[in-house]
């Protein structure tokens, strides 16, 4: 098992696709995806270059992918990726984050390709907020896309949200409402400050604190973590389907139970979504070679620092998350 200088585990590989993204949400690209001048730039991993990283993590204990982006759903070859990632030995669980671009359309090939679980990101359950925060007018095609999701029995489907202090802090009763009747985890994150979005988080950083004080007031119940738990604090409520997770990256010890590393669509490992530009390791997989990847993989991740240090205002080298899949 991969394992750092702290004793954190790396069960988890988040794999992002491509950093192309169609939607303009305010905090990550609010001028659009800026197509990079020189096309080697564009030259994202190839299916058979991610098959070979997953078998090559899975080989050093990984369990887990998340296929992300950018949008991963806007590279027609994400059925086929998917597929190519549950095949691999070792593999148990294949998740994708998306904004559910072709959600509606395409979830049930995703799910025939092995699909487990599904992330979708849904700023604001208000058709007109939902387009002032992300450019596009599609919240009610995506919702038909989770209520599919939910008919086809993946195994954990969930939502995020980012908390912006001018849009979705006020919109709680109406989230709690539609988690009423249906089995879905939504998590709210706090915005988190990146290279690119000084002034927005300035303006419209909140913290989930005062959200954990509502959602306690309401009768909503932590429930306890697992070891294996990912970063969010979890509530539940006996009158509802649906759980609330709420997810701080400025809490104190936020990064102690950090389990994953990310692999860019580029090739890079990262060891911290705001850390620096990481490890490249496309040659060995354009390559396979699998030996040398390893002991460079294990000696990396070693380097692991304990914590980000978003606190204080650095974000690495991060300058919006499309870049590196969240
Ligand atoms: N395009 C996909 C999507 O929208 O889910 C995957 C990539 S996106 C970068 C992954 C997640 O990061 C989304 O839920 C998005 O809302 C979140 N995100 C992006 N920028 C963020 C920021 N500055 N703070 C908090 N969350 C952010």
């Amino acid at each position: 098992m991969l394992t750092d200088s702290f004793g954190r585990q790396f069960e988890y590989l988040r794999v992002s696709i491509t950093d192309v993204c169609n939607y303009r949400c305010q905090y990550c690209l609010p001028n659009g995806y800026l197509k990079p001048t020189s096309k080697t730039q564009r030259e994202f991993l190839s299916k058979e270059e991610i098959a070979n990283a997953v078998a090559s993590f899975a080989a050093l204990g990984t369990r887990k992918i998340r296929i992300t982006g950018g949008e991963p759903a806007i590279r027609s070859d994400l059925t086929e990726i998917i597929q190519r990632c549950k095949q691999v030995s070792g593999i148990e669980t294949v998740a994708i984050t998306t904004n559910g671009y072709r959600l509606e359309n395409n979830i049930r090939a995703w799910h025939q390709a092995g699909l487990d679980r599904l992330n979708v990101s849904i700023d604001s359950f208000d058709p007109r907020l939902f387009h002032s925060i992300t450019g596009h007018n599609h919240l009610e095609s995506i919702l038909r896309g989770v209520e599919q999701a939910l008919e086809l029995g993946l195994e954990k489907v969930k939502i995020n949200s980012v908390l912006l202090r001018q849009f979705n802090a006020q919109g709680l009763e109406q989230i709690l409402h539609w988690l009423k009747d249906r089995p879905v985890t939504l998590r709210f994150i706090e915005l988190m400050q990146t290279g690119d979005n000084l002034r927005f988080f300035e303006q419209q950083h909140v913290s989930g604190q005062a959200l954990e004080f509502d959602l306690l007031k309401r009768g909503w119940q932590p429930i306890a973590r697992g070891s294996t738990a990912g970063p969010a604090k979890e509530f539940q409520h006996p009158n509802y389907r649906g759980r609330v997770g709420l997810i701080m990256p400025y809490e104190k010890g936020f990064c102690e139970t950090c389990n994953r590393l990310r692999l860019s669509a580029k090739g890079d490992l990262q060891l911290c979504l705001f850390g620096e530009q990481g490890l490249n390791i496309r040659n060995e997989l354009t390559n396979q070679n699998h030996q040398i990847l390893a002991k460079r993989i294990v000696e990396y991740v070693k380097t692991k620092q304990a914590a980000h240090s978003l606190k204080q205002g650095n974000s690495g080298v991060t300058r919006h998350l499309a870049m590196i899949g969240g």
